[in-house]
């Protein structure tokens, strides 16, 4: 009889939430909807696309259009189907069984589980109760550990916190250890390296176009120099972005400036909502602890986080619970904002402290 490998003994699929929501916050995406002129060019070509042909394995239009959007070579480009699966090639193909990662705790929940199924040794670095470490924690922990990998977000989910660059560069500079820094959220804050990110031996930039409005389309990019663009190309299996991913992305990334004024809608909508949250922290003290934040999303610190999220739950706001622990909130559009800080400050009201 056939047996599974034991270590896949008990795994079961990722569960994002699911069921319908009148406001989610949960999950990080844009409340932003594309407009009507980009969806019109994008039909336009998707008419157009050659079904009976596989993929561009390069997808050289689409990493163009990234490039220019971000002024960067395209040389220095490697496109993937979201960056979570450049997550899963790179721990994947750049470490080997045995090997160590460092990783932080916490941070983006899937990094331990590649690193499972890759059979390394992940040591995860754990974050004081403020959910931060600085650059010479992590040096320190290089030192000590000696990782043939450092993977870590920057901005943080789900801390929302951050390393400055100087910092960052401080890190890479400290070790021979390829340093894997997950930008995800970089569009909301201005401490980005990849305008350097070639100039490094041992550093892979990874981002994204899921919290810009593009989640459904799985549009993840890797920034290295040549030599390890040339290893991620090699690694990755040849037809991992299809033909409507690149044709939609391009479109997209053709109207800069929607991009551009999108990012800073979103980036307003984050810093109401952390003000706001920070009024009420101040209106009804000891309840909870508002983090500062570098993303689209604010994290909260209290004691019972899960009665928060039921009773938000019960009234169809739907925001997200990392490791259990940490109220997570995507910043939506004015009025889901408005709702959910309403419902947020009846909650906090009611609680007796
Ligand atoms: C959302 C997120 C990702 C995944 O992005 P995709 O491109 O949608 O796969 C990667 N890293 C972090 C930290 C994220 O929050």
């Amino acid at each position: 009889m056939f047996q599974v490998t034991p270590k896949l003994e008990g795994l079961t699929p990722y569960q994002p939430i699911t069921g319908k929501f009148d406001v989610r916050l949960d999950a990080n995406e844009s409340f932003l909807e594309l407009p009507w002129e980009v969806r019109e060019t994008m039909a336009a070509k998707l008419i157009l696309v050659e079904a009976n042909r596989y993929p561009d394995p390069a997808a050289a239009e689409l990493c163009k259009a990234f490039s220019d959007f971000y002024g960067i070579d395209k040389a220095f480009v490697t496109g993937g189907n979201g960056s979570d699966e450049l997550i899963s090639i790179i721990v994947n193909c750049f470490l080997s069984r045995g090997d160590t990662l460092l990783t932080l705790d916490p941070d983006f929940s899937m990094y331990p589980f590649y690193a499972f199924l890759a059979e390394t040794t992940n040591i995860c670095l754990p974050k004081d109760c403020g959910l931060f470490l600085t650059a010479d924690e992590i040096i320190a922990a290089l030192r000590q550990y000696k990782p043939q990998m450092l993977l870590f977000s920057n901005p943080c989910n789900p801390s929302s916190l951050g390393l400055n660059r100087a910092d960052v560069r401080r890190i890479i500079q400290s070790t021979d250890a390829l340093v894997v820094l997950d930008e995800a959220y970089m569009d909301f804050w201005d401490e980005s390296l990849l305008q350097e990110a070639a100039e490094y031996d041992n550093l892979i930039i990874l981002r994204t176009l899921s919290k810009l409005g593009l989640a459904a389309f799985r549009l993840g990019f890797a920034i290295a120099n040549p030599k390890l663009t040339d290893l991620l190309r090699a690694v990755k299996s040849p037809y991992n972005l299809n033909t409507l991913s690149q044709v939609a992305g391009c479109a997209v990334l053709h109207h800069p400036e929607i991009l551009r004024e999108n990012i800073a809608f979103i980036r307003r909508q984050k810093t109401e909502l952390l003000d706001s949250l920070k009024a009420l922290s101040g209106k009804y003290p000891n309840r909870f602890e508002v983090l500062e934040s570098k993303t689209n999303f604010v994290t909260l610190l209290m004691d019972n986080p899960d009665a928060l999220r039921q009773n938000l739950r019960e009234q169809s706001i739907s925001i997200a619970l990392p490791q259990g622990k940490y109220p997570r909130i995507t910043a939506g559009s004015p009025k889901e904002n408005a709702a959910f800080l309403a419902a947020f400050e009846n909650y906090i009201k009611s609680l007796n402290i």
